[in-house]
């Protein structure tokens, strides 16, 4: 067994989607960066690549890469998991913390969960999301970024 883990972050701003988790979330700001920048899958990348020891996803996914511009990153998450599969990785279980003053992310959580679980190609119940606010403070408070923490362990198949 291995663990690891990954931490991401991404300011929020006008004229963006907001996507976490792969799922469009309906909120007036969205995530600013070079792919979707879903921040929730990033960090389970980073989380998925450090368990493995496949450095991280700066490494594999340049942002100065026009291939990744605008790309989904579910598309990215199925890359890694070709990563770890060739090095005869799966995953045994993943939780995800998403970092956000608003907007209220708790109707989406169990369609995020799902959507994570359908990219490692895992069950629903060996992923885990929630979602937390950081009481006003910070950046992440201040509602100027969302933050997202992943811990993930793999095994040998
Ligand atoms: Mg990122």
């Amino acid at each position: 067994m291995r663990i690891g883990h990954g931490y991401d972050v991404h300011r929020l701003v006008p004229g963006r989607d907001l996507i976490l988790c792969g799922v469009k979330i309906p909120y007036e700001l969205g995530l600013d960066g070079h792919s979707d920048a879903d921040v929730a899958i990033h960090a389970l990348m980073d989380a998925l690549l450090g368990a493995a020891a496949l450095g991280d996803i700066g490494r594999h996914f340049p942002d100065n890469d026009d291939r990744y511009r605008g790309i989904d990153s579910m598309k990215l998450l199925d890359r890694v998991m070709e990563l770890l599969e060739n090095k005869g990785f799966a995953v045994s279980n993943a939780d995800v913390t998403i970092i956000a003053q608003r907007p209220k992310l708790s109707p989406y959580i169990e369609i995020m969960g799902n959507r994570l679980a359908e990219g490692m190609k895992i069950k629903a119940d060996q992923v885990n999301v929630k979602a937390t606010t950081e009481e006003g403070l910070g950046f992440t408070g201040e509602g100027k970024g969302v933050a997202a923490h992943a811990v993930v362990l793999i095994e040998t198949r």
